[in-house]
């Protein structure tokens, strides 16, 4: 099975291979923003705004079509809402958006909510 249909096998506990499903599980040593029971949120990497927060469920999902848990999928958006007020951006607004297979421009292929905000966005398209 090559990695990329490893990484859409859907869900599951934990793929050892998924940099995300590692980061959320606590086995490399990223700082939470914030974190409920089923999901974590982190900065992301290579930041495209001011404020740029990954919000990942802990069990991997490989993207949101997968996503069939009514429970977390509730919990990814609360947590997304309140790092958007941790950061500070209930004044100016903000995006929550995620990318859901490779012609949307997904690369990880473990569900991840982007909240971006700290400056006016660009139009969708
Ligand atoms: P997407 O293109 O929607 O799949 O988004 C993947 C995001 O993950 C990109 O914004 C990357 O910068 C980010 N990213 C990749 N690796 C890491 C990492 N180790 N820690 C935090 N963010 C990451
Ligand atoms: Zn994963």
């Amino acid at each position: 099975m090559s990695s990329a249909s490893q990484q859409r096998r859907g869900n599951q506990s934990l793929d050892e291979n998924c940099i995300f499903c590692r980061i959320a599980n606590g086995e490399l040593a990223t700082e939470f923003v914030a974190e409920s029971e089923h999901a974590v949120a982190f900065d992301d990497l290579k930041p495209i705004a001011p404020v740029h927060v990954l919000v990942v469920p802990k069990r991997h999902v490989s993207g949101l079509r997968e996503l069939d848990d009514p429970l977390v999928a509730a919990e990814l958006l609360s947590l997304a809402t309140e790092v958007a007020e941790a950061r500070g951006l209930f004044n100016t607004g903000y995006r929550v958006v995620t990318n859901d297979g490779e012609v949307a421009g997904q690369t990880i292929f473990h569900l991840h909510f982007h909240v971006l905000g700290g400056q006016r966005l660009g139009g969708m398209g």
